[in-house]
Order: structure tokens, then C-alpha cells, then sequence
């Protein structure tokens, strides 16, 4: 059967950096082995670079970012804890239902799809929440939030409350700073920004959650007190035998962060604004209208509105069968409504922007 490939212009997996696949292509090493050893604590290195964080312990969790989100509550929450929960989109609804399963009493903060998050609604939905959980970019909807904002609100109240912040859309796209914003557990995915295949969840916990954490979660392969043991080494130094870490996943995120290194976070961010801008201008020159709110709108993800008349499921298998792109349809109850457009990590570029828009003009003749 031929290699088929594609350009992946969904709202994830996109397609990997050039260093990814190299770092995948790389011989097998134990995981236990000196040299990964090695590698893992660089990887640790590079991911609080990128996080913005001093946190000992930052590591890739082996899943995808909803392991991530799965890990944030499980080592936060106790039945009966409070949880407000920012929902302006799929992606804080999944929250909701993630923290309910670890026992929490959930609080949502509800917004209109294509909102960013209100600090003050978050503020008044509960006066002292255990957690208060965000979505930094909302994949959904195309929607960016100020994490910021809403940690230096939450820390002027009170010392008692964990903020939790998902990053998977924004980390290695937008610059995020997770001491600086006082978010105590973030998690993301390396199929979006970051320009990895899917399977590893970056994520940061921070000393103060370390704390407060729960001492023995439901899950044992997200206990942060036996993964620490591994990434961090054990009481004696060692590194304790946990599970088997993915050995190659974990070599193509050392690799592709050295890239975005090696180019600069600054740097990398503005070029996913440069791509985002010059889609949206694109679009709406074509008379096409954005769905997410002016001001608000993330590079990386474009959610747009399918022209009145239109069958937007007809235009995407165009754009795939004809084009070999593929892009996203909206979600919920804009699952025919809207589309989603994704410049992320390697993709984005000028000539990403302007290939996806000639596709559509011609797909929408
Ligand atoms: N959070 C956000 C904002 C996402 O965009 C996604 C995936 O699209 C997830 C969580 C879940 O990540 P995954 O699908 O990698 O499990």
C-alpha cells in the first residue's frame, strides 16, 4: 500500500517537525539505560524552559493531553473538594467531567462558545474552590484566555486555591509562563504546537501542589509521587522503575525542542502569529466571517463560519481528496456550522496560510 500524506490543517495532530521524526528514527535505548536517563532529564530541562517554570517536577507523561488533564485532578482533587471549572468551550466541559470522576463537587463557570474566559465570573462562581481549573486555548472554538489574569485574581483572594490550566493548543505556540501566572498543574499534547506525533503529555506540578497533593489517587499510573520517583530519581538517587517509558516518543520531543530552542520561543510564537494573521485577513477578504470573539482569536487555531448554503462536510472532503489538507469541522452545536483551521508547530507558515487558503477558495467556487 503507497504512503499517503497529508497536510494535517485540523486542530491536531499537525505535521511534525522535520526534528521529530528524526528523533523517532533514532535507535531504541532502555529506559533505564544511562543515555536515556540522560535524555529524559534534558527533555525535563528543555519543558521548563518552555513552561516558564522552575518546577522539579516537569516531565512528558506517557499519553495524550487528556492524560495530562486526568493527572492535573487525580493528584489535586478529593472527594468533595470544590471545583470551579471555566467552561467556554468542549475542552472545560471535559474538565467538568473529569473532575466529577475524581469526587469533586464541580462549579461550572459557564461562557458562550467563542468567549475567552471572564476573570470575575471565575472569581464569583465560589468564594474559597480547592481548585479552579481553564483552558488556555480553547481547540474548540479558536479561543485564546489570559491564564495570567485569571492566577494573579486567585492568588490576591486567597493562598488556598490550585489553579489548573490546559495548555495542549498553546504550548509551542504561544509563549506560556506558569510561575509567573501562578498556575500550579498544566498539562499539553505534542501533536499540536509542539510538533510531535501524539502520545506524550508535557506537564508541571508545581512545589505548592507537591504539597497539598493526594497522597494515594484512584490511578496509579498518574500518581505523581511514583512518577516522580523515576524522573526525579528515588530517595537513594536511583531512578525507581515505574513503567515503561516511551523511549522513542521521548527522544523526538527532546529533539523537536531543541528546534524550537535553537529558533526561540519569541521567536516561535511569532511566527505562528504571523501565519494566523495572514489566514484570517485571508478569510475575510474572501467574505468569510471568524467565529471566535475580535481580540481574543489564537494564531494556531481558526475557527471560521461555513458561508450561509454551503455543506461544509463536501468542502472538507474536497480540500482532503483533492488537496491532500485536511481541516477540522466545529464541534457540538457547530459541528456543521463552523470550520477549524490549525497553522500549528511546523505548519506554521506563510506558505501553510496561503496554501489552505487558495484550497478554499477553489473548493468554495
Ligand atoms: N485540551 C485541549 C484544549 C485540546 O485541544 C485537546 C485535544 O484536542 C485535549 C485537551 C485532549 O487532548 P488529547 O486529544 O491529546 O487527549
Amino acid at each position: 500500500m503507497p504512503l499517503i500524506e497529508r497536510t494535517l490543517l485540523g486542530p491536531g495532530p499537525s505535521n511534525p517537525y522535520p526534528e521529530a521524526v528524526q528523533g523517532l528514527s533514532a535507535p531504541i535505548l532502555g529506559h533505564l539505560d544511562p543515555e536515556f536517563i540522560k535524555v529524559l532529564d534534558r527533555t525535563g530541562d528543555r519543558l521548563r524552559a518552555l513552561w516558564g517554570t522552575s518546577n522539579p517536577l516537569t516531565l512528558p507523561l506517557s499519553g495524550t493531553g487528556s492524560l495530562g488533564m486526568e493527572a492535573a485532578f487525580a493528584n489535586t482533587v478529593r472527594p468533595g473538594d470544590t471545583a470551579v471549572i471555566a467552561v467556554n468551550g468542549l475542552f472545560g466541559q471535559r474538565m467538568c467531567e473529569v473532575a466529577r470522576r475524581y469526587g469533586a463537587t464541580v462549579v461550572r463557570a459557564d461562557h458562550a462558545w467563542g468567549e475567552p474566559v471572564d476573570v470575575q465570573r471565575v472569581l464569583d462562581a465560589h468564594p474559597s474552590p480547592a481548585v479552579v481549573a481553564a483552558v488556555h486555548a480553547e481547540t474548540s472554538t479558536g479561543v485564546l484566555s489570559d491564564i495570567g489574569a485569571l492566577g494573579a485574581a486567585l492568588r490576591a483572594r486567597s493562598d488556598d486555591t490550585l489553579l489548573i490550566a490546559d495548555c495542549v493548543t498553546s504550548l509551542g505556540g504561544t509563549e506560556v509562563a506558569v510561575d509567573d501566572w501562578k498556575v500550579d498543574a498544566a498539562y499539553s499534547g505534542t501533536q499540536k504546537c509542539l510538533g510531535v506525533p501524539p502520545g506524550l503529555a508535557p506537564f508541571t506540578f508545581s512545589e505548592r501542589a507537591w504539597e497539598r497533593r493526594v497522597e494515594d489517587p484512584p490511578v496509579w499510573y498518574i500518581d505523581l509521587g511514583l512518577l516522580g520517583a523515576y524522573v526525579r530519581g528515588g530517595s537513594g538517587g536511583g531512578r525507581a522503575y515505574h513503567h515503561t517509558a516511551p523511549v522513542g516518543m521521548i527522544a523526538a520531543l527532546d529533539r523537536t525542542l531543541e528546534r524550537i530552542q535553537e529558533e526561540g520561543m519569541q521567536d516561535v510564537a511569532a511566527r505562528h502569529r504571523a501565519a494566523g494573521e495572514l489566514l484570517q485577513n485571508g478569510l475575510q477578504e474572501m467574505g468569510l466571517e471568524l467565529f471566535a470573539a475580535e481580540g481574543h482569536r489564537l494564531p494556531q487555531l481558526t475557527s471560521v463560519k461555513v458561508p450561509e448554503g454551503v455543506d461544509s462536510v463536501k468542502v472538507r472532503e474536497r480540500l482532503l481528496t483533492e488537496y491532500g489538507i485536511e481541516i477540522g469541522a466545529g464541534v457540538g452545536e457547530f459541528a456543521s456550522s463552523v470550520w477549524r483551521i490549525g497553522l500549528m508547530g511546523h505548519n506554521a507558515r506563510l506558505d501553510r496560510a496561503e496554501l489552505v487558503l487558495a484550497a478554499l477558495r477553489a473548493a468554495l467556487k
